[in-house]
């Protein structure tokens, strides 16, 4: 459920018309609903309920310090994967204690700027990577807690790119070989073994991959246990998928996944961990674009509209569908008839839809892709020299432009131009 919503004949972002914002800021935009990320981090909270835990957002889904700083005050923790992201956190004014740092190839760099700065655990993949980490928290007198991200190998059953706990990907450390990665880490000066981490995939509809990786991480903690390790907290990652289609597509809920974690890790007394992205900003957010022209081509009509692929990759990246909604609410019965959506950079990659029915639509008329309040604006870039679009946030009748759209002075002027050129 979310707050974008047709009133009045108009669609909204809580109580505010997004013609209204359009007016204002011009298109394309990204508008986020404070209320439906609100609801969500709950569903997520209330889920594990019950059970020690930390719902630690995935600041690579969204990294906007306003949409950081709602979460953070409603006490969410951050699941970062970079340094940036770390400073992110951190200048959202999160606590380190909140922050998990995640990803498979920190530098050194990175890691001491989260133990100097605070950090409730690293997610170490890989042995090397322990090794940097004992040598550098070492240096620093300090003492790194980590959890070990193991693979499960098990089939996410989603998109291959964004599939991660099979064996053939990059990510974490074979379970298989999990005992004594754990053993080299109690061994290793500097390194605090706290608990054990897994991460499968994103956009998963199926419960079942989530059952049978955490069943391997329960079997895991006990075999540990008895090994001498202190396995005290779980970090269960992110990935619960969300509907990007409003018809048929009803992913597990919330509460659903919650009573399936407490089936499976509940009776090992450890701090549970989560670290969603999508589910919390996915549906959260939408891109504003207009149309500018209406183009009759061979056999099919092109809608091209001021978005494009640099603004929204999702559809040429992962052949991700998003619903696309006219913002004025078209007549009941009226006749639908089928475009190709497409944006202006120069490829043909830069498609959004495919034959896909809409109302009637001219030159001038908004349109809003649902579902882009992840993986949308922190994929942007400045292709073609297409300013990075504004994000805005709305709460109730209020709304608030959360990062400027750069003026082409602004790009311009990034680039240095050395004086023997
Ligand atoms: C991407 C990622 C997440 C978030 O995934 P979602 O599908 O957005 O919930 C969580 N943890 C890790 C380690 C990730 O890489």
């Amino acid at each position: 459920m979310d707050h974008f919503l047709y009133r009045n004949g108009q669609l909204h972002a809580e109580d505010v018309p997004l013609s209204e914002i359009a007016a204002q800021v011009g298109t394309p935009f990204y508008c986020y609903s404070s209320a439906t990320l609100l609801r969500h981090f709950h569903l997520f909270d209330d889920a594990l309920s019950g059970m020690d835990h930390l719902v630690c957002f995935a600041v690579k889904s969204n990294s906007n310090q306003a949409i950081l700083k709602l979460l953070a005050d409603q006490g969410a923790g951050m699941d970062v994967v970079s340094g940036g992201e770390y400073a992110r956190a951190r200048a959202a004014g999160v606590p380190g204690e909140r922050i998990v740092f995640s990803g498979v190839g920190k530098t050194r760099a990175e890691m001491e700027a989260a133990l100097t700065g605070g950090i409730r655990q690293f997610n170490v993949e890989s042995e090397p990577e322990m090794q940097a980490l004992s040598e550098v928290a070492s240096s620093l007198g300090v003492s790194a807690p980590i959890a070990i991200r193991i693979n499960p190998d098990v089939d996410a059953k989603t998109h291959a790119k964004i599939s991660t706990g099979k064996s053939e990907n990059k990510f974490g450390i074979p379970i298989s070989r999990a005992r004594e990665v754990y053993a080299l880490a109690a061994s290793l000066p500097g390194i605090e073994v706290v608990g054990i981490d897994v991460h499968i995939g994103s956009q998963l509809t199926d419960l079942e991959p989530f059952r049978a990786a955490y069943q391997k991480v329960a079997e895991l903690t006990e075999q540990l246990r008895a090994e001498g390790h202190q396995i005290t907290r779980l970090d269960l990652g992110g990935g619960l998928g969300i509907p990007y289609t409003r018809s048929n597509e009803a992913p597990p809920l919330p509460h659903d996944y919650g009573v399936m974690v407490k089936e499976t890790v509940g009776h090992l007394g450890c701090e549970i961990e989560i670290e969603p992205g999508r589910l919390i900003s996915g549906n959260a957010g939408i891109m504003v674009t207009k149309v500018i022209y209406v183009k009759s081509g061979e056999g099919r009509d092109f809608l091209i509209v001021d978005g494009a692929m640099n603004d929204l990759v999702r559809p040429s990246m992962y052949e991700a569908h998003h619903d696309i909604v006219p913002l004025r609410e078209p007549n009941p019965g009226v006749e639908q008839q089928p475009y190709d959506i497409v944006g202006p950079v120069c490829e043909s990659g830069d498609t959004f839809a495919k034959q896909r029915d809409m109302p009637p639509l001219v030159a001038g008329d908004l349109m809003a892709f649902r579902s882009a309040g992840a993986y949308g604006a922190v994929m942007a870039s400045e292709y073609n020299t297409r300013p990075l679009i504004p994000e805005v946030l709305v709460q109730g009748d209020q709304f608030a432009v959360i990062r400027a759209r750069p003026s082409y002075e602004d790009i311009i002027a990034r680039d240095i131009v050395p004086d023997w050129a």
